[in-house]
């Protein structure tokens, strides 16, 4: 990983309350980025240039570098730095209710809930805020939820090499509730296991850890 990558990822973290749109990214310049929000603005039927709306597409290309800040980090490289002087843990470690905003990639509007991550290391631990980390990582991208959970198992399982890993997430999908068959409190609950998390007892405690 280059040492530029290593900054931009430092940046959209840590200076979160103003997001600056980079002036191209991905090969798109910004102004063209605005554009199409403008041309977004005015299909839905309103006037982009009244006072209300003339700073919009600005504001909305800048929650959108937030909102999608997932595709400028590598989630395993956050997963690097792990601790190898706790050799005698062997028990399971628990993350939960992390919570978690994503995208739906079908909607582009947000699914939102939290997220449980458990692990048992195989001589290597890693910071737990680390752990709340890859989920923002992936969560911050385009997603579906299943693809989201599978996403953060294996990242677990390829970075830390435990014995196993799993992950459950519960989540509300705003597209179904203010749009299409509009259920609100519905939640989609989704889980991923690796290695011996896909042993019965092992699962079982992992749920048990998680239920309230
Ligand atoms: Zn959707």
């Amino acid at each position: 990983m280059s040492e530029d990558f290593k900054n931009d990822t430092e940046k959209y973290y840590f200076e979160e309350d103003h997001y600056q749109a980079p002036e191209e990214r991905n090969g798109i310049h910004v102004t063209d980025a605005q554009q199409a929000v403008r041309i977004l603005l005015q299909w839905a039927g309103d006037d982009p240039d009244r006072e209300g709306l003339k700073d919009t597409p600005d504001r909305v290309v800048r929650s959108y570098t937030e909102f999608f800040k997932g595709y400028t980090v590598n989630p395993a490289a956050i997963l690097n730095k792990t601790f190898s002087d706790v050799e005698n843990y062997k028990d399971m470690v628990v993350l939960r209710d992390i919570r978690m905003e994503s995208y739906c990639e079908h909607h582009l509007v947000p699914f939102i809930g939290i997220a449980h991550v458990g692990y048992i290391p195989n001589k290597r631990v890693v910071g737990i805020s680390k752990l709340a980390r890859v989920v923002e990582a992936y969560s911050k991208r385009l997603q579906i939820q299943e693809a989201l959970t599978q996403q953060i198992c294996l990242c677990i399982m390829t970075t830390l090499e435990p014995l196993g890993s799993g992950v459950v997430i519960e989540a509300e999908h705003q597209c179904m509730s203010t749009r299409g068959v509009h259920k609100p409190g519905v939640k989609m609950v989704t889980s991923s296991m690796m290695g011996n998390f896909e042993e019965l007892e092992i699962q079982r405690k992992f749920l048990s850890r998680i239920s309230r």
